[in-house]
């Protein structure tokens, strides 16, 4: 492990959320979860900050400040060969 992080800035509004799974699919850390109605937020503590969830959720249910976590994703991605996981998907 590079460092770990154990605050993070990631909020979630359960209230905003339309179960669209978006930040289930994109999420590298497995932050969230399937909850029925709407997703749980899993594992904060797991949150790197990569603003992917953020970015692609479409009702502003999640925020969270864009931080070194992004870079942090990007090369454990890459050590694992993960071609999928790109600047893209960070903020
Ligand atoms: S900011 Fe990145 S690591 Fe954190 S919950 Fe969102 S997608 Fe997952
Ligand atoms: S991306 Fe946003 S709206 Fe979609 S499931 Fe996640 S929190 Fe809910």
């Amino acid at each position: 492990m590079l460092f770990s992080k154990v605050v993070t800035t990631l909020k979630y509004d359960a209230t905003l959320c339309i179960n669209c799974g978006m930040c289930l699919a994109v999420c590298p850390q497995g932050c969230f979860s399937d909850g029925g109605r709407v997703v749980r937020l899993l594992a904060p503590d797991r949150c790197m900050e990569c603003g992917a969830c953020q970015k692609n959720c479409p009702s502003d249910a999640i925020q969270v400040e864009s931080g070194t976590g992004c870079a942090e994703v990007m090369i454990r991605a890459a050590l694992r060969g993960n071609k999928d996981m790109t600047a893209e998907a960070c903020t």
